[in-house]
C-alpha cells in the first residue's frame, strides 16, 4: 500500500523519511498540519514488525497530536516522529544527535520531545543538533523538563471529572481503578490515585516497572492480558494504543474508561461500542494532553510552573463539558471530541 490511499492518511502536510548509516537510525517524522503553528509531538522509539506498522503509527499518531494541540488550545500543529529500534540500532548518544540533525532538517516544521522507548536524557542529544526540541531538563520554577507528570496530572484530573460525571461522586476514596502499564506517566498516575484513597490494581510487561509500583505502593498486580476486563471502576490505559477493539469492549467491565495512552480506540467505531455499554470514554488526547501543556510552555518559554499546572487542571473541565454534551446528545464523546479539533483545526486554515 501507498501512502496517499493508506487508510491513515488524512491530508498529512508531509511525510519524511530518514537513514544515518553509520549510527542505523531509521526514522520516519510525520507532518500532519502547520495550520495552528509548528508541528509538534513526541519521538517513539520501538520495536516494530514491518516499515509498514511504523509508517502506521506514525501517520496516526501526527494526526492525534493536531487534534491534540489543537483541543488544548495550544498554538502548534500535530506531527510526531517514530524512530524503527533495532539490535542494529542501538540506543546510544550519536543514534539521538543523528535524529536531531533530522528534525533540524525540517527547519522548525516540526518540534520534537520525548515519548515512549525515549527520555529526557535522550532529548538533550538531540538538542546538541537543534533548537527544535522541548521536554528538557530545567531549573528553577520555569515549566518544562519530563513531561510526563504532568500528562499523569491532567490523566488524575480527567479521572475525577469522569468519576464525577458518570458515577456522581466527588472523590475517589475507595474506587478500584486498574492502570495498564505503570511506565514514565503509569507510575506518576498510581501515585496520585493511592494519594486519592483509590484502590489499585496493575500490570505490566516489565517486571522492573512493577517492582518499583510494588515497593512504594499498595498495589495488586493483574496478568497483563486479564488487566482490560478487571472488575473495576475505571480503566486507565498507560501502555500503547489500539487496546479498545470490537473484541476487547463487550468484556471490559469498569464503567469509565480514562488513561494516558494514545490510540486507545482501535477505530473511531469502537468509541460507540463503548457509548452503547454506557462506558464513559474520556477521549485520549484530551485527557492525555498535560505533557504537550508543558511542552509548549517550554517551548515558548511563556509559562511558570505555575500557569503549566492550572493549564493542565483545565483538562477536568475541558472533558466535563465534553461528556456534558455527550449526555445531551447521546452521541460518543470521541465524535465529540474529534468534531471540536477539526473545527479548530478548520477555523485556523
Ligand atoms: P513508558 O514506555 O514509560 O510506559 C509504558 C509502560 O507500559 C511500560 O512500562 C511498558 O512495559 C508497559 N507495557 C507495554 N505493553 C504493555 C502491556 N501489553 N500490558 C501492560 N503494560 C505494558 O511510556 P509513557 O511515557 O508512560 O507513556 C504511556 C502511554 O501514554 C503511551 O501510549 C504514550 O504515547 C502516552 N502518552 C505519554 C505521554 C508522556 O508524557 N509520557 C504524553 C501523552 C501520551
Amino acid at each position: 500500500m501507498g501512502v496517499f490511499d493508506h487508510a491513515e492518511f488524512d491530508n498529512h502536510e508531509s511525510l519524511h523519511y530518514f537513514q544515518d548509516e553509520s549510527t542505523g537510525l531509521q526514522a520516519i517524522i510525520a507532518v500532519h498540519s502547520t495550520a495552528l503553528g509548528p508541528a509538534a509531538g513526541g519521538c517513539r522509539r520501538w520495536i516494530y514488525a514491518s516499515d509498514a506498522d511504523a509508517l502506521t503509527d506514525a501517520l496516526r499518531l501526527s494526526r492525534g497530536m493536531t487534534y491534540k494541540n489543537a483541543v488544548a488550545e495550544l498554538n502548534f500543529g500535530g506531527g510526531k516522529a517514530v524512530i524503527l529500534a533495532s539490535p542494529t540500532a542501538p540506543k546510544s548518544p550519536r543514534l539521538f544527535a543523528a535524529f536531531g540533525r533530522a528534525v533540524e532538517s525540517l527547519g522548525g516544521r516540526y518540534i520534537t520531545a520525548e515519548d515512549v522507548g525515549c527520555s529526557v536524557d535522550d532529548m538533550r542529544h538531540v538538542r546538541e543538533q537543534t533548537e527544535f526540541v522541548s521536554g528538557l531538563p530545567q531549573s528553577g520554577s520555569s515549566a518544562g523538563g519530563d513531561p510526563s507528570p504532568w500528562t499523569a496530572l491532567g490523566c488524575y484530573q480527567g479521572i475525577q471529572a469522569a468519576v464525577e460525571s458518570r458515577l456522581g461522586k466527588d472523590s475517589l476514596e475507595g474506587l478500584r481503578i486498574a492502570v495498564q502499564g505503570v511506565g514514565h506517566v503509569g507510575l506518576f498516575l498510581c501515585r496520585y490515585l493511592h494519594e486519592a484513597g483509590a484502590e489499585l490494581f496493575v500490570s505490566d510487561v516489565n517486571p522492573d516497572n512493577l517492582d518499583l509500583v510494588r515497593s512504594e505502593l499498595p498495589v495488586t498486580e493483574v496478568a497483563p492480558a486479564q488487566l482490560l476486563f478487571a472488575d473495576v471502576d475505571v480503566l486507565a490505559p498507560c501502555a500503547l494504543g489500539n487496546v479498545l477493539t470490537s473484541t476487547t469492549i463487550p468484556h471490559i467491565r469498569a464503567k469509565i474508561v480514562a488513561g494516558a495512552a494514545n490510540n486507545q480506540l482501535a477505530t473511531a467505531e469502537d468509541g460507540a461500542r463503548l457509548a452503547a455499554r454506557d462506558i464513559l470514554y474520556a477521549p485520549d488526547y484530551v485527557i492525555n494532553a498535560g505533557g504537550i501543556i508543558s511542552v509548549a510552555g517550554e517551548y515558548y518559554g511563556s509559562s511558570s510552573e505555575d500557569e503549566v499546572r492550572a493549564d493542565v487542571c483545565r483538562i477536568r473541565d475541558r472533558l466535563q463539558s465534553i461528556f456534558d454534551q455527550a449526555r445531551s446528545t447521546g452521541r460518543p464523546t470521541n465524535e465529540l471530541a474529534d468534531e471540536m479539533a477539526r473545527n479548530l483545526v478548520a477555523a485556523a486554515q
